[in-house]
């Protein structure tokens, strides 16, 4: 286990290794002493523990967090950029320990560590740290009715942002959202997932060591009243990310308390392969956005509707590809799949592929699943043909790496299959023709539509994440996701006095020269307009 880990006054240190006949706890169960344990789903061991926060800490890191926020909110973007880019740097120097930590705790491979989660980080610090001065400053509104006024909208930090996250991606989705929240001057309180809560006691590690505030960036470590705790006890926010079951309950519980909340949930996206495709990216592209974290991504490509030309060559060539990837211990470089992070997530796919096979899908490759007596668990990447939208594969989520590929024979059909779900993260076009996937883009039901490629935008920090429908409420990243992170309150300057017609005394004159003004600035084409000027009112 790694040294700032251990050091953590909230992580209890472990045995360096366990061995294999040592009984495995039930995963997120919580000790007698009030811990919670954390095993490697690559090999079953014991990686560390943490301490679950009771009611009392819960409360006081909000309180704490609020205190020292409200001295955060007044330094300048040149002072907090400063601390941020130091985080970034010494995020840079130590990729190797985060990403043999990620892989360790998640099961992701040790590539997907690096590309999926440390780089988009440093390089997401990198822009908020660089762009949020720009993004966070005073909008000039002119008043086209009021020109003797003048309106400006500033951006001002909300206060302690309250950040639940899953355990797919760990580390990138909360510090992510923790950096662009603190740029724009917040504390960051993160209740992480119960199956991963080590790597936040890293990263809050780091924080502090970049010269952060201690306080301004806090993690509560425990199960799901821990999260229902938090938002309870004084946060200002609420960015939720995870399934649409949890998501529905912290959006009852954030309405309580009068707070903003952003909902990241849950997706079931879908690629549409067009007769005009270069099959060869096509396949390389689907087959990474279906199989890469072991398909534990909200926005993994679960549907793939090809057009029946060329579903044959697009199927051999994408299940030609899943039987090449190398499926092992995930902290090694050469290996492509790692392991599944949560046993619950092996059984929910298990159940979903004896459904689709009993209702008749057939498995073209894959479709193995295995789990170690030591507790490592694998899913083989896997490709479907013959399912149908009554399947589970079809319509809810699987999140694991299952592709099952379907034809169409019309534009118009692709579209309504895709969009035949309850969620809307992303969808994916694949065609060489920019102009239909365009237009296709603009029929999809989705957060994000990409051309030719899959999953990759959630790390280019300046583009919007948040999904319509069932995939949730609300922006992170780019402008908008920052720009929700502030108040926007607005201040309306006067540049000279005019006595304008609606204040008292009320007259019928004040009436008259009203509606003339109106009928000859709104009234439509110029006779209309100078009737209004003239004519009697
Ligand atoms: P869950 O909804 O099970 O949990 C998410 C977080 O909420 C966890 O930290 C969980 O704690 C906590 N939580 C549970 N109950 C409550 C409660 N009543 N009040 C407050 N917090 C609570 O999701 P998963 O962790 O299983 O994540 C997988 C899901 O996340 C998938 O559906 C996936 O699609 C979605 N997701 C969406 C993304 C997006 O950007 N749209 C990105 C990544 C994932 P604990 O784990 O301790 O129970």
């Amino acid at each position: 286990m790694a040294e700032s880990v251990q050091q953590n006054a909230s992580v209890s240190p472990a045995p360096a290794v366990l061995g294999a006949q040592q009984p495995q706890r039930a995963q997120g169960s919580i000790t007698p002493q009030g811990t919670l344990a954390v095993y490697e789903p690559g090999s079953g061991k014991l990686l560390g523990e943490v301490r679950v926060a009771t009611r009392e800490q819960v409360r006081e890191t909000v309180l704490v967090a609020s205190a020292a926020q409200a001295e955060w909110a007044r330094k300048s973007f040149a002072e907090r950029r400063e601390v941020l880019l130091r985080f970034k740097d010494l995020l840079l120097q130590r990729a190797d320990e985060f990403c043999d930590h990620i892989t360790r705790e998640n099961g992701k491979t040790r590539n997907e560590s690096l590309f999926m989660e440390v780089l988009p980080v440093a390089d997401a610090v990198n822009w908020y740290a660089r762009h949020a001065s720009k993004l966070l400053k005073d909008e000039k509104l002119s008043l086209h009715m009021f020109p003797h006024k003048k309106s400006y909208l500033r951006f001002y930090p909300r206060g302690v942002i309250g950040l639940i996250s899953p355990w797919n991606y760990p580390f990138s989705i909360p510090t992510g959202d923790a950096v662009a929240a603190l740029m724009a001057g917040n504390a960051v309180v993160v209740k992480p997932s119960e199956y991963t809560p080590l790597i936040m006691e890293k990263t809050r590690a780091l924080f502090e060591e970049a010269g952060l505030p201690r306080g301004l960036f806090a993690v509560v470590q425990g199960k799901g009243e821990v999260g229902a705790e938090m938002i309870r006890a004084g946060v200002n926010m609420i960015v939720f990310t995870g399934s649409v079951a949890t998501g529905k309950k912290v959006n009852v519980a954030a309405a309580e308390q009068m707070i903003p909340c952003v909902l990241e949930l849950g997706g079931k996206d879908p690629a549409i392969v067009l007769a005009d495709a270069d099959l060869d990216s096509a396949a390389k592209k689907i087959a990474w956005g279906a199989f890469a974290n072991s398909g534990q991504t909200c926005a993994s490509v679960e549907r793939v509707y090809v057009h029946e030309s060329i579903a044959g060559p697009f199927t051999d060539k994408v299940a030609a590809l899943a039987r090449t990837l190398r499926q092992g211990e995930p902290n090694q470089h050469d290996v492509d799949i790692g392991a599944m992070t949560t046993q619950m997530q092996v059984d929910l796919i298990q159940r979903h592929l004896d459904d689709a096979r009993a209702r008749g899908a057939k498995i073209v490759t894959g479709g193995e699943i295995t789990v170690t007596k030591e507790g490592a668990r694998f899913v083989q990447p896997t490709v479907l043909t013959g399912t149908t939208s009554e399947m589970a594969i079809i319509r809810d989520e699987t999140f694991g790496p299952m592709l099952p590929v379907m034809t169409f024979k019309t534009e118009e059909e692709a579209v309504r299959l895709a969009n035949d779900s309850a969620y809307g993260l992303s969808a994916y076009v694949f065609t060489r023709s920019k102009a239909k996937a365009d237009a296709i883009a603009n029929q999809l039901m989705a957060g994000t539509v990409m051309h030719n490629d899959t999953l990759y935008t959630h790390a280019a920090p300046e583009t919007p994440w948040g999904g319509v429908k069932s995939s949730g409420l609300g922006r992170v990243h780019g402008k908008h996701g920052m720009r929700d992170f502030c108040e926007v309150r607005h201040v309306n300057l006067e540049h000279f006095n005019f006595p304008a017609f609606w204040y008292y005394p009320y007259s019928r004159e004040a009436w008259s020269k009203g509606l003339r003004v109106y009928r000859t600035l709104l009234g439509a084409g110029l006779s209309n307009k100078l009737k209004a000027l003239f004519g009697k009112h």
